[in-house]
């Protein structure tokens, strides 16, 4: 992408820049930004990478966020869902459509209010009182998830989920602990690995982040929030050592975890088939 396209791309996404050397800043952020990840592609820092993608997704100036689409969703008996654009990780076995690689050329911006109006306008007619956001990580626009839920509170749902990686809520205790604050909202931190190797090996990110979900946990636990932890646990992806060790370190933390511990096996979507191809993973297990 030469500097004018981005430019431009910023521009039509919402994103105005009216600082050159930001502009050559963002630039080479974007350069360097990682995309598909390969057995060649050099680790990355996933906080900075959440800096990064937020400059793409997230608009300070009404707090609003990029979605890709809001849907009714089948899971939990039937969900309405916001499909979150932007995400700090790569797992290789990742689901999301390609907005995770990029956010830049995806999605469209919501505020608070326009969000909550179309979780609420596609489930109006139903039975349906439960709501999320997923697709990708919907914790990566501070501002606006703070200022969505409390209207989740004030609104006719009468559940929130809210499904993490939980490398935002690790690096800032105080983010994690707001959650407690709301009673309509559940957590679900997805751990991808216990150990460094495998953390870089299924995310691409630098091994030592692999503690940063694990601190959210901590954090959450701080705060007496509801939440429960999910694993992707899958044999395939995953060494029954370090599944051990992941157990383990969560009764560390406390028992409970364990005992409510809801593992994940990885399922061949056409773009998870996508990246565990590109990050060199034989994928015929899958079918
Ligand atoms: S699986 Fe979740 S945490 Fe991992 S890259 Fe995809 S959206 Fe991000």
């Amino acid at each position: 992408m030469s500097e004018l396209q981005f430019a431009k791309s910023c521009w039509f996404s919402g994103f105005t820049v009216t600082n050159l050397s930001h502009l050559i800043t963002l630039f080479i952020l974007m350069e360097s930004f990682p995309r598909l990840i390969t057995p060649s592609s050099a680790p990355y820092d996933p906080v900075d990478l959440a800096k990064a993608t937020q400059d793409n997704v997230c608009r300070r100036t009404d707090q609003a966020r990029k979605y890709t689409a809001v849907y009714v969703a089948g899971v939990y008996g039937g969900i309405a869902t916001a499909y979150a654009v932007g995400c700090p990780l790569r797992c290789i076995f990742c689901w999301v459509d390609d907005s995770r690689e990029y956010p830049e050329r995806r999605g469209r911006f919501y505020t608070p209010d326009e969000l909550v109006d179309a979780l609420w306008n596609v489930v109006r007619e139903g039975y349906i009182r439960k709501a999320r956001i997923s697709g990708a990580e919907p914790t990566l626009c501070k501002a606006h998830l703070l200022a969505v839920l409390p209207l989740v509170e004030e609104s006719l749902f009468e559940s929130f989920m809210l499904e993490t990686n939980g490398v935002l809520f690790g690096a800032d205790a105080d983010y994690a602990q707001q959650m407690a604050r709301f009673e309509k909202v559940h957590v679900r931190v997805s751990l991808k690995a216990a150990t460094p190797e495998g953390f870089q090996q299924r995310t691409g990110a630098r091994g030592e982040a692999v503690d940063l979900p694990f601190q959210a946990i901590q954090h959450l636990l701080q705060a007496k929030a509801s939440f429960h932890v999910a694993a992707m646990t899958d044999p395939r992806l995953m060494p029954a050592t370090e599944r051990e060790l992941l157990i383990s370190r969560l009764a560390d933390l406390d028992m409970r975890l364990v005992e409510n511990l809801e593992e994940e096996r990885c399922d061949p979507y056409k773009g998870t088939v996508r990246r565990l191809e590109a990050a060199g993973v034989d994928v015929t297990s899958f079918f």
